[in-house]
């Protein structure tokens, strides 16, 4: 099949989510890879919203779709918002458009009304099912049977029409053609027609599906590339034949059907129930949906960072071919190439995911670090102070992989912990211990010491005049200050909650002991 000759001409992508519910991990990668695509060549990323399935359509879907290219850093150039010369951008609103292009294949033959009533699909149905054909489709095989205007004669099509009979437009595919397009990923990939259903073009409430409209739009949207994910490869041959029926096959954009993302294990699509299942997130952001009311975890209020996920995203089925994995997004601009996206697969890993996260905290400059932690502490304690932030941000950065892991490593600095490790202590305590640690808390009430290193020196010095060793003192310590076994350099806490703050706690753990 003839392809648009693109030297001279703008790239135009498009990235056209149906609003239905949450965006997922394939979704975004969808977007980044169209993205990367425009960017890298200059052109321009467009997103259209499918709408024309009402019975599918989810209130608020459309702004969380916005939402979640807002906060990935990947905004569209012409959209429903930013607007552009292409527009309208929502399908339900180009109605007449579509009709338009209806009626021309109609007209050319390439397209023919069909009346049947859903009784009469189902009779069709079982009708071949007794007869030995297991999967029966209204296609070349059928339709002669079926009533629609190849069968009826033109007076009563005519009279079906006046009389307001419900029909739909279907295509007229054409059985003796063998179509090959040059998929960008894939190569070459032949479809045999014969093989294809006459798909609905045009639906009972006037609205067209997908297959007519993603072709009008591509047309008349100047698409020059499309990519979409692979499980619209079987209706690519519904497609091609539109783009040539309606004259247009000079103009038909580069094709690529992105590879699924699949679960850990390989074993098929990840979905949304192998997330709660494995305890991960498959959408970008927290969405609830509005019809059930169910809520699904985001990889954003999980904390993971816009860059890092992005990031990730992109290596989910590419790569440069020299083994780097940490990419900013101007790198994978320049770099990114889409016949290099591989034809199989990708599979999903968590644990990988969170090695991204990982990678950008700590390779990432203090302000910016500091600007992305301070939502997710703020919403825990409104009144976290910056410069006391930052320096928790610093002492335990290396302990966090995800942005929530900054409060649950620091939350102690802010607030008196619980003590959770309280028999921790009780089981190797003893007076000696105990008279230790009434005498550093009053040391410490005393002294606002100014650093870790002096109070390290002197709390040693008073261990060895009560005849103990600081080693089996420092665990204690630790428990009395932050609640568990956990948490950064044990005097480095101690300076940053103060002196007084650290006798505070040691005595109300001394009376815990008592
Ligand atoms: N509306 C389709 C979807 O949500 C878009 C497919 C395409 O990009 O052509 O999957």
């Amino acid at each position: 099949m003839g392809c648009r000759n693109f030297g001279a001409m703008k790239v135009r992508v498009r990235f056209a989510p149906s609003p239905t519910g949450g965006l997922h991990l394939g979704g975004v990668r969808t977007v980044l890879y169209n993205y990367l695509f425009a960017k890298k060549h200059g052109g321009t990323f467009i997103l259209r919203i499918e709408d024309t399935d009402r019975n599918r359509f989810v209130e608020g879907a459309e702004e969380y779709i916005f939402s979640c290219l807002e906060w990935c850093g990947l905004i569209p150039d012409e959209s429903t918002i930013a607007g552009g010369n292409y527009g309208p951008y929502r399908q339900s609103e180009r109605k007449p458009l579509y009709l338009e292009y209806a009626q021309k294949l109609l007209d050319s033959g390439h397209a023919y009304y069909a009346f049947d009533t859903t009784e009469e699909l189902e009779a069709m149905r079982e009708h071949y099912k007794a007869n030995g054909y297991p999967n029966p489709q209204y296609d070349h095989n059928t339709r002669m049977k079926m009533r629609n205007s190849l069968t009826l004669t033109k007076p009563e099509v005519q009279k079906l029409l006046d009389d307001q009979t419900p029909y739909v437009v279907r295509i007229k595919m054409d059985p003796n053609v063998l179509l090959t397009i040059t998929d960008m990923i894939r190569g070459e990939v032949t479809f045999d027609c014969a093989l294809v259903d006459d798909k609905v073009l045009l639906k009972a409430d006037g609205m067209p599906t997908y297959h007519l409209a993603v072709v009008v739009d591509d047309y008349l949207m100047e698409i020059t590339h499309a990519f979409r994910g692979e499980e619209w490869l079987p209706s690519a041959p519904v497609h091609i034949l539109l783009w040539e029926y309606l004259g247009w096959k000079h103009q038909m954009p580069q094709w690529a059907h992105l590879p699924l993302i699949l679960k850990p294990d390989g074993n098929g699509k990840l979905s949304k129930r192998d997330g709660e299942r494995l305890g991960f997130p498959v959408f970008a952001m927290n969405w609830t949906d509005p019809r059930t009311g169910e809520a699904a975890r985001g990889f954003r209020e999980l904390g993971f960072i816009p860059a890092a996920f992005t990031n990730m995203l992109a290596m989910l089925g590419w790569n440069d071919g020299t083994g780097k994995e940490i990419f900013t997004t101007e790198e994978l601009c320049e770099r990114f190439s889409i016949e290099r996206v591989h034809k199989g697969g990708a599979k999903f890993d968590y644990e990988k995911a969170k090695w991204f996260n990982n990678q950008y905290i700590q390779q990432m400059d203090a302000d910016k670090l500091f600007e992305l932690v301070k939502p997710f502490v703020v919403a825990k304690f409104p009144n976290a102070e910056d410069t006391l932030l930052r320096r928790v941000i610093a002492l335990v950065k290396d302990r966090c992989t995800l942005l929530t892991d900054f409060w649950e490593q620091g939350h102690f600095f802010f607030t008196t912990p619980e003590v959770t490790e309280l028999q921790a202590i009780r089981e190797k305590w003893s007076p000696a211990k105990a008279a230790f640690f009434a005498a550093w808390a009053e040391a410490c009430h005393k002294n606002d010491y100014p650093d870790a290193h002096q109070m390290e020196a002197d709390f040693a010095a008073l261990a060895a005049t009560h005849q103990l060793k600081k080693g089996e003192l420092m665990l204690p310590l630790r428990i009395m200050l932050v609640g568990g076994k956990f948490g950064p350099g044990v005097f480095h806490i101690s300076e940053l909650i103060g002196g007084y703050e650290t006798s505070v706690r040691i005595r109300a753990v001394l009376e815990l002991l008592s």
